[in-house]
């Protein structure tokens, strides 16, 4: 339109065009690897066994105290990068691998660098109560006690006075309420805390053990209750009513090598709002992919590809409080754009492996192709 004169013009003609992909559940922010235990999950050995036995996310926590923030952020930095190329625009980054006051911190600042400097635009959660750190194996409730009176409210502080609360971009409160993690009860005063300072809750729920996680999310008004693997039928229809979001984490059972799968289509049948995401993390998913992520759920949790797609854009956005601004093709929405190579969107799960992404297009401005 004569107008608005453009100054750059894409051709996209006989291309699928769609919005760019949200990933709303990561740990990207991460130091070493975990490439020998993943050697040893090969050998036999289980993930509970390895948590238990101060291995799995209490070993990344040695390497991530060990690191400064500017260690963390060059070593997240190219996983942005391969997120990016494979078209997801957005993503969310949990902490979680400090486990201490100072090193909780240390990665809320490494998420902000990399916001600032990086076209990935991310959502920081705090997530303090990931793991009980070794220190404190004995004492569980102490350690639940140091994240709700002294890690909770120096994270909210932080917020506060980061330009993600001056943008606008929301942060949210995590805990992974699980055997060998937290219990419910633990869960519920963490929530309640994050609550307190005006943090909005999210839950690592029912992934090897259903706890009641779900219920809990829904009675505290969280906004997405993650990874639902052992999910009961109650809770599902649960979530069907509730404005909690459902985000299974396929590549997670991918990666453990479990051929169960969380009932994606069971929650989409039941009227839940369902989003899917990678988890990237160096133990349970080591996957930046979330076209990967959306083949898996067409072809183990039988969504359909506009599912997949929509549990990807807008369901995403909305499970990281950014669906009014993202997550869809829409007048008045930011311009977070995919051209792919193909001309059908279906081909973006059909094919896998590869990446189809051919120009990512962030906030209206060309960063990948
Ligand atoms: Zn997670």
């Amino acid at each position: 339109m004569a107008q608005y004169p453009a100054r750059q013009t894409l051709n996209a003609s006989g291309r699928a065009v769609v919005p760019g992909l949200v990933d709303p559940h990561t740990h990207a922010v991460y130091a070493g690897d975990r490439v020998a235990e993943f050697e040893l999950k090969l050998q036999g050995a289980n993930y509970l066994d390895i948590l238990a036995s101060g291995g799995g996310i209490a070993s990344t926590a040695r390497a991530v105290r060990e690191a400064s923030v500017a260690q963390l952020v060059a070593e997240t930095r190219p996983r942005l990068d391969e997120m990016l190329r494979l078209g997801t625009t957005t993503a969310e980054i949990k902490t979680g691998y400090g486990l201490t006051t100072a090193s909780e911190l240390a990665m809320l600042a490494a998420i902000a660098e990399l916001d600032q400097t990086h076209p990935l635009e991310l959502v920081p959660t705090f997530l303090g109560a990931h793991a009980i750190p070794p220190e404190y194996k004995t004492d569980p409730d102490g350690y639940a006690q140091l994240v709700i009176k002294e890690m909770l409210p120096q994270a909210a502080e932080w917020y506060t006075n980061s330009h993600f609360a001056q943008q606008g971009i929301p942060f949210f409160n995590d805990v992974f309420c699980e055997q060998n993690a937290f219990t419910l009860a633990q869960a519920r005063a963490v929530l309640e805390a994050g609550l307190a300072h005006g943090l909005r809750p999210k839950i690592h729920a029912d992934e090897f053990n259903a706890l009641g996680g779900v219920r809990l999310a829904i009675e505290l008004g969280a906004i997405s209750a993650d990874h639902l693997d052992v999910t009961t039928a109650e809770e599902i229809a649960l979530l069907g009513t509730a404005e909690t979001i459902a985000v299974p984490l396929p590549a997670v059972n991918f990666h453990l090598g479990s051929h169960h799968f969380a009932n994606a289509r069971g929650l989409v049948e039941a009227g839940a709002a369902v989003a899917l995401a990678t988890d990237l993390n160096p133990g349970s998913a080591p996957c930046p992919s979330m076209p990967f992520v959306m083949a898996l759920a067409c072809r183990y949790q039988k969504l359909l590809p506009a599912e997949a797609l929509n549990a990807s854009t807008i369901n995403a956005a909305h499970a990281i409080g950014l669906g009014h601004r993202l997550g869809s093709l829409e007048v008045g929405k930011q311009a977070d754009v995919l051209i792919l190579a193909a001309a059908d969107y279906r081909h973006l799960v059909y094919q896998f492996g590869g990446n189809l992404v051919q120009t990512v297009i962030k906030r209206g401005q060309v960063v990948g192709k």
